[in-house]
């Protein structure tokens, strides 16, 4: 269309559902698997990820607030919807209304739970989060048995669930400490079931993707993979090769095209502050994209991308709009021909862990970064 961006993120809706097999396939048939979809699923759209993992078989998502599970309800999504970060007073109704189930971490707001299932004739299956250590959101275990005892003394409330999380599973030094770990879960957990109200057990969880490939152990009832489900290993570097045995499929890639292509002389500054200035004749493209669609200028002068099926490198300043790429070596260049910044072309390909790294973060922080700034494109046999 005329009016479509130069710039899009392309998501592969394929390589979403071959991750989530491929996932499915390492823990055993008995236990869940919870496609986490927070954060827009990582960057990759919510309705289309969470759509082609349910029809890859997920049955339980893991999403961060109520407004996220309430889309994917509204775009027809089943299945078990954890609401990761609980709930605020003013969700509670529309939660229960759409069957969401809430990880839990304190005692306010159960009574009003509990009173809107019994208005709305539901039970809300609630998730009890313990604090084992990650010190981010969760009861500390001495605080948990009251906790659980006040749901199971709630009318419309029920214990489905009991999740800690990991914090170092990703750190190859800190073996000892994530076993120490999970044997505390257990003996919490343990003793949450024995206090628990009578009726089904409450599912054990803890394993994020780095847990679930190094530890299988820790699988316990279901298992919550994020990061894996978008086609990267949990950690840079990989723990283990684990992406390459699996043969997991980045899904996102970051498309534009050439916008103008010019001869500059040695010698001309390039973009602001000159902080390139060439050294030779210089064929330059510059390119439609910059920090705006997501795109860090930290990355200014060092980082590359694709066009022709080449490395190229990115010379000077990255702008907000824009930046220039050096195409010397590839005279056949012209306007309007893809550049790939995120992602493969020809045999080439450029992953989000590799621009993590040049800028100090991680894989998770690019993808959501270019997934909230940029339109999406689905393609793969799926998309419709
Ligand atoms: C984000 C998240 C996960 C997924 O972690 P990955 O490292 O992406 O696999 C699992 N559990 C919780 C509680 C999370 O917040």
């Amino acid at each position: 269309m005329a009016s479509d961006p130069y710039s899009n993120v392309v998501v592969d809706l394929d390589a979403l559902r071959g991750n989530f097999l491929a996932v499915r396939r390492l823990v055993a048939p008995a236990v869940r698997l919870m496609a986490v979809v927070k954060a827009d699923a990582y960057g990759h759209g919510l309705v289309a990820a969470a759509g082609a993992f349910a029809r890859a078989g997920a049955d339980c998502f893991g999403v961060a607030e109520v407004e996220e599970g309430v889309r994917l309800r509204q775009a027809g999504i089943a299945g078990e919807i954890v609401v990761l970060l609980g709930l605020p007073p003013q969700g509670i109704a529309e939660a229960v209304a759409r069957e969401l189930s809430p990880v839990v971490f304190q005692r306010a707001l159960l009574d009003q739970l509990s009173r809107q299932a019994v208005i709305q004739g539901k039970v809300v299956g609630v998730h009890l989060k313990l604090d084992l250590g990650m010190g981010r959101l969760g009861v500390e275990p001495a605080a948990a048995g009251e906790l659980a005892a006040a749901i199971a003394s709630l009318p419309g409330l029920r214990l489905a669930g009991v999740l800690a999380h990991f914090p170092l599973a990703d750190d190859p030094g800190a073996t000892e400490l994530c076993r120490e770990q999970w044997e505390r879960f257990q003996r919490v957990a343990a003793a949450l079931q024995n206090n628990g109200q009578a009726g089904e057990r409450p599912l054990l969880h803890m394993a994020n993707s780095a847990a679930l490939f190094r530890f299988p152990e820790t699988h316990a009832d279901m298992v919550r993979p994020g990061i894996s489900l978008y086609g990267y290993p949990p950690a840079d570097p990989a723990p283990v090769a684990v992406g390459q045995e699996l043969n997991l499929r980045p899904a996102m890639s970051l498309c534009s095209r050439v916008l103008q292509v010019k001869e500059l002389p040695a010698g001309r500054g390039i973009s602001y502050g000159h902080r390139f200035i060439t050294t030779r004749p210089t064929r330059l493209a510059v390119l439609p994209l910059g920090y705006a669609h997501g795109y860090p200028r930290a990355l200014s002068d060092r980082a590359e991308v694709l066009i022709a099926g080449r490395r190229v490198p990115l010379r000077g300043t990255i702008c907000m709009n824009a930046c220039m790429a050096d195409i010397t070596e590839l005279p056949e260049v012209a306007v309007g021909d893809e550049v790939v910044f995120l992602g493969g072309q020809g045999e080439e390909f450029i992953g989000a862990d590799e621009l993590a790294a040049r800028h100090d973060t991680i894989s998770y922080e690019v993808l959501c970064r270019f997934g909230a700034a940029n339109r999406h494109r689905f393609v793969g046999d799926e998309a419709v």
